[in-house]
């Protein structure tokens, strides 16, 4: 195959069957059709299992924070770095296995995902719950019949799976999510904000009709007074080379990032954060789990900031979760869909002054992403099921008063 198309056909595959637009597009169709995720019939995921009832009112969250980190694999979540991709045949790798086993390898599990994810691992699934972990017994999974990310995020965040969804380039969304619902609320209108390192967001959230807040992909909404900090951060998004045009670097979403919430006070936030995706489909496994472990770190520095500001300190809860899984295996790892098995499974964390401190779940009921956006609205106190009652029910056991 011409390294060109080959190339291009795996763009095609970034996040999903979305990238493909010019002249190239028809022989592209024709080179991926036979491996394309979307085309596929059957479904990846099964039915929302569904929660015998929505826990009362909201305890003490009055702010919610969803992230998600894309294409992150439970995997590396719960067992920490691959041992058969720790290498430069395998894993893609350009850091030496040496310095890289150095950094992440660990002989002992618990250890291991630690070291990638300390703030997952030392703080969130100790005060804090986690789902996923197939080994023992929990698993979370998209119901979307997709497994890749615009399928993913409009199921996390209108809370039901849209089948006509069938490529990032969908379009804008036609139905609207629980930050939109939440956003008409008084008590939240012009305090929902969506911060994310994809321009796709834009479509998935309709930016348009949504009225939300929004910073995404390369673009830098422009302050009417622009301190030094300001600028330098306009200078290097407009003279950084782009990796993807659709999406930036972590880091540069999270200075915009930090800046707006000690600013605005955002009440409902969602932040998304693309790098684990990219380098994945990069084939570059030393990368995914950098851009990993930078994430945890992102993580962490946004929850303390935030606990450092009496408007948020012991009355916010983050959600983490990722938009699909990916294939397992030498190859697999790097793609995701309904062509790689297992896409379908995912993690979902959880840390606030509502959600009792169980730690890493085991031996417990399936959860579902579509659960996501009414876990959302119960922390602040909102029946997003009952507006919508297509939406699954929330995540009993994270909840206020919840003893499961
Ligand atoms: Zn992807």
């Amino acid at each position: 195959m011409d390294e060109r198309l080959e190339h291009r056909g795996a763009r095609s595959m970034k996040r999903g069957y979305g990238t493909l637009g010019g002249a190239l597009a028809a022989g592209i169709l024709l080179l991926t059709a036979a491996a394309s995720p979307v085309r596929a019939a059957a479904p990846v995921g099964a039915a929302a299992p569904m929660p015998a009832a929505v826990p009362g009112p909201a305890g003490k969250t009055r702010n919610v924070v969803l992230i998600v980190s894309d294409g992150l694999r439970w995997q590396e979540v719960f067992t920490g770095a691959d041992p058969t991709l720790l290498n430069e045949k395998e894993g893609g790798s350009w850091l030496s296995e040496a310095d890289l086993k150095k950094r992440y390898w660990r002989p002992d599990a618990d250890a291991r995902r630690a070291a990638l994810f300390p703030f997952l691992w030392g703080t969130v699934a100790k005060q804090g719950q986690i789902y996923g972990n197939q080994l023992k017994g929990s698993v979370a999974r998209v119901t979307n019949g997709k497994a890749f990310s615009y399928p993913g995020y409009n199921e996390m965040s209108t809370g039901y799976p849209n089948d006509a969804i069938d490529s990032n380039e969908f379009g804008p969304n036609p139905n609207a999510t629980v930050f939109e619902w939440l956003n008409k609320f008084d008590e939240y209108r012009g305090r929902v904000a969506i911060f994310g390192t994809w321009n796709v967001y834009d479509n998935i959230f309709n930016k348009g009709r949504s009225g939300l807040v929004m910073q995404t992909g390369w673009n830098l909404p422009r302050k009417a007074q622009e301190t030094p900090r300001d600028a330098l951060l306009r200078e290097l998004f407009d003279t950084s080379t782009r990796f993807d045009e659709e999406d930036v670097w972590n880091s540069f979403l999270q200075v915009p990032l930090l800046d707006y919430v000690k600013s605005a006070h955002p009440r409902v936030l969602f932040v998304g954060y693309g790098e684990t995706d990219n380098w994945a489909h990069q084939g570059r496994y030393d990368l995914v789990l950098d851009s990993a472990h930078r994430m945890d770190h992102f993580v962490k520095q946004l929850w303390d900031t935030m606990q450092a500001m009496p408007e948020y300190r012991g009355t916010t809860t983050f959600i983490i979760t990722t938009d699909h899984g990916r294939g397992s295996g030498l190859t697999e790892w790097k793609e995701h869909g309904v062509e790689e098995r297992g896409s379908e499974n995912i993690w979902i964390a959880v840390m606030g002054p509502d959600t009792a401190a169980l730690g890493e779940r085991s031996r417990v009921g399936a959860v579902t992403q579509a659960q996501i956006a009414a876990t959302v609205a119960a922390f602040v106190g909102r029946d997003y099921h009952a507006a919508e009652p297509k939406a699954a029910l929330p995540i009993a056991g994270v909840l206020h008063g919840s003893a499961e």
